[in-house]
């Protein structure tokens, strides 16, 4: 089957009894050019939703656990009905057994709050290829700084921001990369009000000062990333410290390195920061890349 390959998912209740078997059943195929959500779907009227995108690699879906259990996390920020694990991870399985074995390519899962007055969610997965993010991977981008406008206290005081959770809610993100291309750069770091490293628009930021690694603590504030998580595993298994705290602007700008990572980009360096050139670790960007593009769960 080509791409791009879509299921429509009729969401089971979490605590569905779980032979599998007939899971299939709760699963529709979707041509491309067929309509399949309805006008007053809440995730276009209102982005309220939550999602998910994970990578493929040559037939691989890359940490399907990890995806999942955040899927699982966003729901509960945003009051949703806990979602079927077994059953999003066997939608997983089907469309890896039907789109092609070979090269990069992104599945996202979608768990919306359903049609307006509708009885319950919607759900959905589609896989198509990856953007082609190889040439960053070699080249590196030019990054700004930009406030994000709260303080570092913001997921505690005021919950209801859904900060932690990864909503469909992404035209902020978006206006970012906007911002960052309007001032000639390629990417964007979000900063808290009080000068605190937070996260890209679409990616986690982890520096690197002598042999130690750090990235944000996840406070609540900012996504926890499946590719920041899976590289301190690889990097504490190869004998690196790493550690989750405030990293201020000020230790951003005096890195060793900067890598900004997501699932389907995986590690790309900052080269440039606020027109500031910065200094690039190239073998450990391409030791990420290659253990990144390997087949991790
Ligand atoms: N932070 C934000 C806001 C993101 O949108 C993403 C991914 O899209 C990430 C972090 C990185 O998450 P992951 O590594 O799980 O893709």
């Amino acid at each position: 089957m080509s791409l791009p390959y879509t299921l429509l998912i009729t969401p089971l209740p979490a605590d569905a009894p779980d032979d599998g078997s007939w899971f299939t059943e709760t699963f529709t195929e979707v041509e491309a050019s067929e309509p399949a959500l309805r006008v007053s779907e809440l995730s276009t009227q209102r982005g309220d939703g939550v999602f998910e995108t994970l990578s493929v690699v040559n037939g691989h879906a890359q940490e399907v656990q990890p995806h999942l259990a955040r899927l699982a996390r966003s729901a509960e920020i945003c009051d949703l009905p806990a979602p079927n694990l077994a059953q999003w991870s066997a939608a997983i399985s089907q469309a890896v057994a039907r789109i092609p074995s070979q090269g990069e390519l992104a599945i996202k899962l979608v768990l919306s709050r359903g049609v307006e007055h509708g009885p319950s969610p919607t759900a959905w997965l589609h896989a198509s290829a990856a953007s082609d993010f190889s040439p960053v991977r070699q080249s590196g981008v030019r990054a700004i700084t930009l406030d994000r406008g709260y303080d570092r206290g913001v997921a505690e005081r005021a919950p209801w921001l859904l900060l932690g959770a990864k909503t469909l809610s992404y035209a902020v993100n978006m206006a970012a990369l906007r911002e960052a291309h309007r001032r000639g750069a390629d990417d964007t770091i979000f900063v808290t009000s009080d000068g605190y490293v937070m996260e890209g628009p679409t990616s986690s930021v982890i520096i690197r000062h002598g042999d130690v690694f750090s990235t944000p603590a996840p406070s609540g504030a900012i996504l926890h990333g499946t590719t920041q998580r899976s590289l301190f595993n690889y990097l504490e298994r190869h004998g690196h410290a790493v550690s989750y705290r405030d990293i201020s602007i000020e230790e951003l700008r005096t890195a060793d390195a900067v890598w900004l990572v997501s699932s389907v980009r995986l590690a790309v360096a900052v080269i440039e920061l606020d027109g500031v050139q910065m200094p690039v670790d190239a073998p450990l960007t391409e030791l990420f890349t290659e253990y990144l593009l390997s087949p991790r769960d």
